[in-house]
């Protein structure tokens, strides 16, 4: 459910029509809804219920530091993957504490920066990263709070570029030489265990993949208490997936999660801490479009949009789909056309969708990408010259622009010609 919804014939993202929104910060434009980032981070918090829980939100996901202020606001925690993005939660007001650092390549500069900061927990992927992460916080006289990620070989069944947990992956290490890895870390002088990781990757369509890495971390969770570790957290990444398609898809809800949470590792008295990114921002945002023209070509019709691919890359990246709706509430049983709908960019991927039926629409029309609050914004860039996506949130009745449109000058003004040229 989102707060993306006609009224009086118009799209409005909750109080406000986003045709409102499209005259006064200009398209393309990605609006989020406050209202829908809220719901979606209480539904985490009441699925794991009453396990003492931490719902960090995946910032790699929408990163945007107003969008951050939202959730921390509530008592979100947050799960970031580069000293950018800690800076980015410190900024939201989000405390150390709060915070846990994922990501296969860490440098020392990012260790330093956060464990000075504050930290709740790094989570290490390798051997290396673990003994780097050692010698770092020696020398400033900490101890690294760490969680080990694992690998649990199992199939996500998800999109191959979003996998993350088979033995052929980048992450984590081998479950198998668990053991061997958390005795060298309870060794190393600036390290402290306090539980282990997992994330098996991002769209998961199916809780199957989950249970199945779950039981394996509930049986490790038994063995290395064995060894004398102090697991007293469990952190089960992110990776729930979202109805793009919504009339034919129904990934599982929050609820039937958290109860396969509890039913797994429920008996284990650990702290659970979990890392949804797309769950929560992806519905909770939209990409406003408008047609530049409707070209007929032969034997379809190209709807030509002023977004692009740099704005919205999943359709090219991941041949990921999203529903587009027009902004103008279509009668009751219109009729409707496939379309190709592409942007301007020099290159065929710039294609959104091909075919899609879609109601009549025109040139100066206004069309919404749905669920494109998720990997939309963050992964935007400038190619072809075009300004980066301006984001804009919404509560209730009033939006603010959250991050502006660069102007052109803004954009000349950051290559520089050297005094030699
Ligand atoms: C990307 C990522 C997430 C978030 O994944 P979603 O599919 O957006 O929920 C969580 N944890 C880690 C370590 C990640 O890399």
């Amino acid at each position: 459910m989102d707060h993306f919804i006609y009224r009086n014939g118009g799209l409005h993202a909750e109080g406000v029509p986003l045709a409102e929104i499209a005259a006064s910060v200009g398209t393309p434009f990605y609006c989020y809804s406050t209202a829908t980032l809220t719901r979606h981070y209480q539904l985490f918090k009441e699925a794991l219920s009453p396990l003492p829980n931490l719902v960090c939100f995946a910032i790699k996901s929408l990163s945007n530091v107003a969008v951050l202020k939202v959730l921390g606001d509530l008592g979100a925690g947050m799960d970031v993957v580069s000293v950018g993005e800690y800076l980015r939660a410190r900024a939201a007001g989000v405390p150390g504490d709060r915070i846990v650092f994922s990501g296969v390549g860490k440098t020392r500069e990012e260790m330093r920066v956060a464990l000075e900061g504050g930290i709740r927990q790094f989570n290490v992927e390798s051997e290396p990263e673990m003994r780097a992460l050692s010698d770092v916080a020696q020398s400033l006289g900490l101890r690294a709070p760490i969680a080990v990620r694992v690998n649990p070989d199992v199939d996500a069944r998800t999109h191959a570029k979003i996998a993350t947990g088979k033995s052929e992956n980048k992450f984590g290490i081998p479950i198998a030489r668990a053991r061997e890895v958390y005795a060298e870390a309870a060794r190393l002088p600036g390290l402290e265990v306090v539980g282990i990781d997992v994330h098996i990757g991002s769209q998961l369509v199916e809780l199957e993949p989950f249970e199945q890495a779950f039981r394996k971390v509930a049986e490790l969770t038994e063995t290395l208490r064995a060894d004398g570790h102090d697991i007293r957290r469990l952190d089960l990444g992110g990776g729930l997936g979202i109805p793009y398609a919504r009339s034919n898809e129904a990934p599982p809800l929050p609820l039937d999660y958290g109860a396969m949470v509890k039913r797994t590792l429920g008996h284990l008295g650990c702290e659970i801490e979990i890392e949804p990114g797309r769950l929560i921002s992806g519905n909770s945002g939209v990409l406003v479009s408008r047609v530049i023209y409707v070209k007929n070509g032969e034997g379809r019709d190209f709807l030509i949009l002023d977004a692009a691919m740099n704005d919205l890359v999943r359709p090219a990246m991941y041949d990921a789909h999203h529903d587009i709706i027009p902004l103008a509430e279509p009668a009751a049983g219109s009729p409707t056309q496939p379309f190709d709908v592409v942007g301007p960019v020099c290159e065929t991927g710039d294609t959104f969708a091909k075919g899609r039926e879609l109601p009549l629409v025109a040139e100066g029309d206004l069309v919404a990408f749905r669920s494109a609050g998720a990997y939309g914004a963050v992964m935007s860039n400038e190619y072809n010259t075009r300004p980066l996506v301006p984001e804009v949130l919404v509560r209730d009745d009033h939006f603010a622009v959250i991050r502006a449109r660069p102007s052109y000058d803004e954009i000349l003004k950051r290559d520089i010609i050297p005094e030699w040229l």
